[in-house]
């Protein structure tokens, strides 16, 4: 490493408050699905920024659309109409098959706008402020009060309670489960389609057609949280398109602007028409033409450059290539996950492995200290798998505990 990039090392950790346990580079331009560090040395990227840049960097037609809008006006508030946002909901919905969107700068932000849409749908049926909501233990939310409170994850939220309250843990795909939880104060029930964090679960079909019909049942609003698994991931533009189980509310992010920080939450017309009303929430920067823009061109470009085919062709050839490797190395007692959003799961920590791939020049992320994640940008290729694969495999050699 360079002197020059250790100092930026050395001043970020004086700078920047320390919550995260940062990998030792910095990283200076992209370029497909490459990554190159302040020395210049390359990566290939298997996190996207966490599922977030699902083009590929350097993308012609999305940093022209960006440049474009900048030099028109970046930022209005909501309290005008822009045409970004016009167009950017109108392809939200019709890739979403929901009715009304509502502009977050962020996940977490959407997820807590649609926890204030259920309870308010809820109080405008009986006026009581007891409503209560099932989630997912093993989930992930975000980090605001609201998604922490249904984040499943005691250990994020302990040291921050208490949470907003009137929250059940229940488990995934487990319906007796979620069934001891429901209460007739209960409100919404609220997971992930394929839970990322948590460790690649999916929720299964039974299990998603179950909850839909126990919510229209009794006029619970079912809420799935797409902001990982959405936009493509899992080869549908949102993972529950798969089985046509519909939300009431979702919530999409990360990969929604690709790098621009927008989010949304989305409702169908009935939700909309009984929950949130005019006054009842807010955002300056929300939807703003800039987010918006990035949005609009992000769903042009899914679909001029069929990003959900290539999905379909590379996520099956992924998983094969993981399902590979995990019989070549005995540490590896588990693949889960679909499509692009892959996981594995180690007898072991997995940092060591993961510091490893990143000085042969392979970026991985974790999702939890025992799996590795994998969530590329959706245009890589069968031969990036390849590559991906080879270093893997060198890293686990070289690493595997030796058996004296
Ligand atoms: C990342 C994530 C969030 C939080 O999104 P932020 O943009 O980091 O606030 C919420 N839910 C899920 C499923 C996520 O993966």
């Amino acid at each position: 490493m360079s002197e020059t990039m250790k100092a930026y090392i050395e001043e970020a950790e004086r700078d920047l408050l320390h919550t995260y346990n940062r990998y030792p580079v910095v990283l200076d331009r992209g370029e497909g699905v490459y990554l190159y560090d302040t020395d210049g040395k390359k990566y290939l990227d298997f996190v996207s920024g966490i599922a977030v840049f699902a083009l590929g960097y350097g993308n012609r037609e999305y940093n022209d659309a960006l440049k474009a809008q900048i030099d028109k006006v970046i930022h209005t508030s909501n309290y005008y109409y822009n045409v970004p946002a016009v167009e950017a909901a109108r392809k939200l919905k019709k890739v979403s098959g929901m009715d009304r969107v509502f502009f977050t700068n962020s996940g977490a932000e959407a997820v807590e706008g649609a926890l204030k849409a259920a309870r308010k749908y809820a109080y405008r049926k009986d006026g009581s402020t007891d409503h209560e909501i099932i989630a997912m233990n093993h989930s992930f939310h975000g980090r605001t009060f609201g998604a922490l409170s249904v984040t499943g994850n005691a250990k994020y939220r302990e040291a921050f309670e208490p949470m907003i309250g009137h929250v059940r843990f229940a488990e995934l795909n487990e319906i007796d489960s979620v069934r001891e939880q429901l209460t007739d104060r209960t409100c919404a029930i609220i997971l992930e389609t394929v839970q990322g964090e948590g460790g690649l679960r999916p929720a299964e079909e039974g299990f998603l057609r179950w909850l839909r019909e126990i919510c229209d049942e009794r006029d619970i609003l079912l809420i799935l949280d797409e902001i990982q698994c959405g936009m493509g991931r899992t080869g549908y533009y949102y993972a529950w398109q798969k089985y046509g189980v519909k939300p009431d509310i979702m919530t999409t992010a990360k990969a929604l602007g690709c790098g621009v920080p927008v989010g949304a939450f989305l409702m169908t017309e009935k939700t909309a028409g009984n929950s949130l009303e005019a006054g009842d929430h807010g955002t300056t920067y929300g939807g703003n033409p800039l987010a918006c823009a990035a949005v609009e061109k992000v769903l042009d470009l899914f679909e001029k450059d069929h990003i959900i085919e290539n999905v379909r062709k590379v996520g099956p050839y992924l998983e094969k290539s993981l399902e590979e490797l995990k019989e070549r190395h005995h540490g590896i007692t588990e693949r889960r996950g679909t499509g692009l959003m892959q996981g594995l799961v180690f007898d072991r920590p997995v940092r060591e492995i993961i510091d490893r791939a990143m000085e042969r020049g392979l970026i991985l992320i974790n999702a939890g200290p025992q799996i590795i994640r994998f969530v590329p940008p959706l245009v890589i290729t069968k031969e990036n798998v390849d590559e991906m694969i080879s270093i893997l495999d060198a890293c686990l050699e070289s690493g595997e505990p030796s058996r004296e």
